[in-house]
């Protein structure tokens, strides 16, 4: 679909149920002048999302202007775990506000203070200091600088290596950026730092070899000895596929960081904070890291990140070496405590795991329906639905754009697909939502998902 297109609205069926309400043509008439006014001034870079303009958002549904509301399955892009629009979160920020204290730099606050107390109680030892940041990508350049301090100091220059993995997401700066797996993303960097690497990720489909000896195989064929390196840097779960590592092969890459004193650092930006079902993801393996990056749902709104680690590591910077403006902003930290109290009081952590076993069971049964589903992985509330060509281990990355428009015009709520071939339809609604509102989202994204593979089918 061109871009012009897709600003020209479309005639739709009227939705009207008790979740969701689809009254105008999409994207509705009446928000146009919104979607062009953002064409015209922000860079085409920021374009792609479906058209909808969100005006306001509360609990697990998106309000637009023109009487149009949808069942999310965003969470603003895995960051509202708790629901948009908390009172309880909004209270907090408005008790800060009201102090008034909206800024501090680097100075102290009893907010700040408040808030890394709760996470490192709350975070298993050794994970014993917090950076806090605003966003997912400067807490994992924290991450990497830290690392490499580390390396350096124990091994030599020569103990710098970066390990990641093909198609992992960072962030867009320049070192979360050379962490991340996708080449076509580093073109413009042109000197890459040949300290970063990346190896296969196990997901068990597109890399058939899930065993820890083909990590080191493939460290072997990069020629980077274990002396080289730093740290192994690892989405909990990866972000483009929602795929997770085989428990073995996490516990087997444990003890090799261990052997070689490598830092072990998952980045659970996206999977922290009860998405998975647990209240960090990396307890599905039973593995503890030595750093761990936090973002999206640790605040549940307002921007603020955390790098969390061991204090040998953490303190190996010096006071006033890493200063950060808006690090620790008051106004972010009570909405993060707020939000924390809400997780922990609403048992948030459990219900992703039961309704997650609703949301699999049933995606399950979409995938023996269709062979244009490849798989699909996930815990808790958030899946990938990895949308293939039929009988062919090939991404198919239009099915999964229209399966997306078209739950959308039937008023259910994703981002654009993400990953290989932009082929997967990231499922991951607030954990606050009801569970016949999900099965109710469920059924609508089964009408389009028909939809879509019939257009596509007349199409081919
Ligand atoms: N790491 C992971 C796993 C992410 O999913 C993201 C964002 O999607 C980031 C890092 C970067 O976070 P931010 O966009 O806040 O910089």
């Amino acid at each position: 679909m061109d871009h012009i297109a897709e600003l020209k609205p479309r005639q739709v069926p009227r939705i009207e149920t008790r979740y969701r309400r689809i009254v105008t043509p999409i994207p509705a008439p009446e928000t146009l002048a919104v979607l062009e006014a953002l064409w015209r001034y922000e860079p085409v870079a920021l374009r792609g999302q479906p058209p909808v303009v969100w005006d306001r958002a509360e609990g697990f549904q998106v309000f637009d202007k023109a009487g149009n509301c949808w069942i999310d399955w965003s969470s603003g892009v895995l960051i509202t775990n708790v629901g948009h629009g908390r009172p309880e979160i909004i209270e907090a920020i408005r008790q800060q506000i009201s102090r008034p204290l909206l800024a501090t730099f680097g100075f102290a606050s009893e907010v700040r203070a408040r808030l890394v107390e709760r996470l490192v109680k709350l975070l298993p030892p050794p994970l014993e200091k917090v950076f806090l940041f605003s966003t997912g990508s400067e807490a994992v350049e924290c991450a990497i600088k830290f690392a490499r301090t580390y390396g350096i100091r124990k091994g030599g220059k020569r103990k710098h290596v970066i390990v990641s993995f093909l198609q992992a997401f960072h962030g867009r700066t320049l070192g979360a950026q050379q962490a991340g797996g996708f080449p076509e993303l580093k073109e413009w960097i042109v000197n890459l730092d040949p300290g970063f690497v990346q190896v296969p990720f196990p997901d068990g489909y597109w890399v058939d070899d899930v065993s820890f000896d083909f990590f080191l195989h493939c460290l072997d064929e990069l020629g980077v000895k274990p002396e080289d390196v730093a740290a192994v840097l690892m989405e909990t779960y990866q972000g483009a596929t929602a795929c997770f590592a085989p428990r073995q092969y996490v516990q087997e890459l444990r003890t090799w960081c261990n052997e070689h004193d490598v830092l072990l650092i998952f980045d659970e930006i996206q999977a922290g904070f009860g998405r998975t079902g647990k209240l960090f993801a990396f307890e599905h393996y039973e593995v503890v890291p030595d750093l761990a990056t936090f973002g999206k749902g640790l605040s549940g709104a307002l921007p603020q990140s955390a790098c969390a680690g061991r204090a040998d590591v953490l303190d190996l910077h010096p006071p006033l070496s890493m200063t950060n403006t808006h690090a620790g902003n008051p106004v972010c930290c009570a909405a993060t405590l707020a939000n924390l109290d809400v997780i922990e009081r609403e048992g948030l952590v459990e219900r992703s795991a039961q309704l997650g076993m609703v949301l699999h069971r049933r995606l399950a049964g979409l995938k023996e329906r269709f062979p244009h589903i490849g798989f699909v992985a996930g815990k808790g509330l958030v899946a990938g639905v990895h949308c293939v060509v039929p009988g062919a281990k090939k991404p198919d990355g239009v099915l999964a754009r229209e399966v997306v428009w078209r739950s959308m015009e039937k008023g259910v709520l994703m981002f654009a697909p993400v990953g290989y071939g932009g082929a997967t339809i990231k499922i991951c609604p607030p954990l606050v939502i009801p569970e016949d509102a999900l099965v109710e989202s469920l059924d609508a994204f089964e009408e389009a998902f028909e939809e879509a593979v019939k257009s596509r089918e007349q199409g081919r």
